[in-house]
């Protein structure tokens, strides 16, 4: 029989022998039992990597200047934007926008262009029926991004509320296999797409199915159990994960099944029913 691969292994010599549990494999090595697959996966989710910041390709263009070379806004406008800025705070699109100088349309025109994406300036929201409902809406939370269409040669196309979130793009691809086609969209269209992913996704899946799921854990050692468990249920697994912040995305794919993990390692929770996300519609 193989060597459990589990360094912690508390058996001698770390032999398996006949006739007790077939333990399971993760990422093509062989454990023992669930603490040895628990130890390996705690350890790992310890070294995992932070996700490499995508960088845009060119300099931002200034919202400001691009605003006023498309016509979209007077010169004096922006001047009294930025002036007021010094006071608010707020970024130079709430600014315009909490002023009435901007037209929401040609402010998210402008915000694609800084960002060199593409933009939906109106959206079906009933399109994320059409996307895989395998992200939960916890994810989709946390990446702010939502699928909107259906997987096709490799890539999909993704909607997402300013500014654009490349760490997160990166994640995606990394952890679904998936090219994101990026689209930029305003704050009541991505609010509108998160009810709607929310409301079909929602129920699907128990948080008890070992098998194929989603589970959110604030908690690393509790991650790892249950991350252990379900390679213990599958018997094989490979796994991915990706940090960005303060989460760190696992994935787990055995046999035709898969199984998420979002663990959200905030300093501070935030209270039950407090919006998790902020959709931001500017960029400074
Ligand atoms: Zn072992």
């Amino acid at each position: 029989m193989p060597p459990c691969a589990s360094e912690t292994c508390a058996r001698p010599s770390r032999w398996w022998r006949l006739g007790a549990s077939r333990g399971a494999t993760l990422d093509g090595q062989w454990h023992c039992s669930q603490p040895c697959v628990e130890a390996v996966i705690r350890q790992r989710l310890h070294l995992v990597p932070a996700s490499q910041e995508v960088r845009p390709r060119l300099p931002a263009v200034r919202l400001g200047a691009l605003l006023r070379h498309q016509g979209a806004v007077p010169p004096d406008q922006i001047a009294a934007a930025l002036e007021a800025q010094a006071e608010t705070r707020l970024r130079l699109g709430e600014q315009l926008r909490s002023m009435g100088a901007v037209d929401p349309q040609a402010l998210l025109r402008a915000l694609a262009e800084q960002a060199g994406v593409s933009y939906l300036a109106a959206v079906d929201v009933t399109r994320v029926h059409e996307a895989p409902g395998g992200l939960s809406l916890d994810a989709i939370q946390a990446l702010r991004i939502v699928p909107i269409g259906p997987p096709e040669s490799g890539r999909i196309r993704v909607a997402f509320p300013a500014p654009v979130p490349r760490t997160a793009l990166a994640v995606f691809r990394q952890q679904t296999g998936w090219m994101p086609e990026p689209y930029l969209v305003g704050d009541d269209a991505w609010l509108g797409l998160l009810e709607h992913y929310g409301a079909t996704s929602r129920g699907r899946v128990s948080p008890e199915t070992m098998s194929m799921g989603f589970a959110r854990e604030h908690d690393p050692l509790e991650a790892s159990r249950r991350l252990a468990q379900v390679v213990m249920a599958a018997g094989e697994a490979r796994m991915r994960d990706a940090r960005w912040g303060h989460y760190v995305w696992v994935r787990l794919q055995g046999a035709g099944a898969g199984f998420d993990l979002l663990l959200d390692q905030a300093p501070e929770s935030r209270p039950e029913g407090a919006e998790p996300w902020q959709a931001a519609t500017t960029s400074r």
